[in-house]
């Protein structure tokens, strides 16, 4: 589903029903054809945002938050508010049109357009979402990684845009390469202050006793919207949840450590720099179950 301004003509794709008399501000077009231009920013620099929604058996129980996060990452990139309603209708033309499949990743996307017009774009792609269901089980080793950022970026220094969900996923992905060149799966990074932030693509949680915690937003990481999910199942359960600051010594005195991310869902961490972590596979299992369908 490709965006397009209301009114405007001449995109690749073919108009999506409305049942209304005005035509729809989006067009549904074929994604193994060409539609972005060689000269979008979001292409040429990395500059826009995105959102991955998982919906699973035809639901999208986290549809609203990413949303909300979709909103507040344009706010931090100064692009224009995305209409809501425009990119509802859009997200679920994108789910209608994809054949039926248990697990689809539909990705938000908005880049701040074509260098030296004013307009940005937009588009949405539905595909089927990875299979994480061995990790699930079998869990990641995990490596600490410095982001070289301090705990209280976000406040110091926002145009860092610590916090956005912006395109720029190079150092992720490079974080990513570093961890598996130390012979684990996955990172988590910590501010250069030492406190624990999030992974490259996912949240951290973290069990002490009865109790389980996630570092607090504040700290210029994504308020993850599965780690929400994952607290709601938890108090549930009756335990206490919360987030908070959390230095990298507790990493290693948690009782038990996740991943957790939209299409991963909540993955173990079975080690941490080369120490053994205890799993909970009920608890774990329990979890994943619950992130499918909540
Ligand atoms: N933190 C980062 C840097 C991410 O990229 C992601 C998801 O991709 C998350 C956290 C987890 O967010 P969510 O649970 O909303 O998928």
């Amino acid at each position: 589903v490709v965006g397009e301004p209301a009114g405007s003509s001449g995109s690749p794709g073919r108009p999506s029903e409305s049942t209304d008399a005005r035509p729809a501000p989006f067009v549904q077009a074929d994604p193994t054809l060409p539609h972005l231009s060689v000269l979008d920013l979001g292409v040429t620099r990395g500059d826009g945002e995105f959102e991955t929604v998982m919906v699973s058996q035809g639901a999208a129980p986290a549809i609203d938050a990413h949303l909300d996060r979709f909103a507040a990452s344009a706010r931090l990139l100064d692009l224009p508010e995305p209409d809501r309603a425009v990119w509802r209708a859009a997200f679920d033309a994108a789910v209608a049109a994809h054949p039926p499949v248990e697990l689809l990743a539909v990705k938000l996307v908005l880049t701040r357009g074509i260098e030296g017009k004013d307009t940005p774009t937009g588009w949405i792609v539905a595909q089927p979402g990875r299979d994480f269901s061995r990790e699930r089980v079998e869990g990641v080793r995990v490596v600490t990684l410095d982001r070289g950022y301090r705990h209280d970026v976000a406040t110091t220094s926002p145009w860092l845009l610590q916090g956005a969900k912006t395109l720029s996923y190079a150092v992720n992905t490079a974080a990513i390469r570093e961890a598996k060149r130390r012979g684990a799966d996955d990172v988590i990074f910590t501010s250069s202050d030492g406190f624990v932030l999030e992974a490259p693509t996912a949240s951290v949680l973290l069990r002490e006793g009865d109790r389980f915690v996630t570092p607090s937003a504040e700290l210029g990481i994504l308020p993850g919207t599965t780690q929400r999910r994952a607290f709601a199942l938890l108090e549930e359960l009756g335990y206490e949840t919360g987030a908070k600051r959390l230095r990298s010594s507790e990493l290693g005195r948690a009782d038990a450590l996740w991943l957790v991310s939209s299409i991963r869902r909540a993955v173990p961490v079975v080690e941490l720099d080369g120490v053994a972590k205890c799993v909970d596979r009920e608890l774990t299992a329990r979890l994943n179950e619950y992130l499918g369908e909540h």
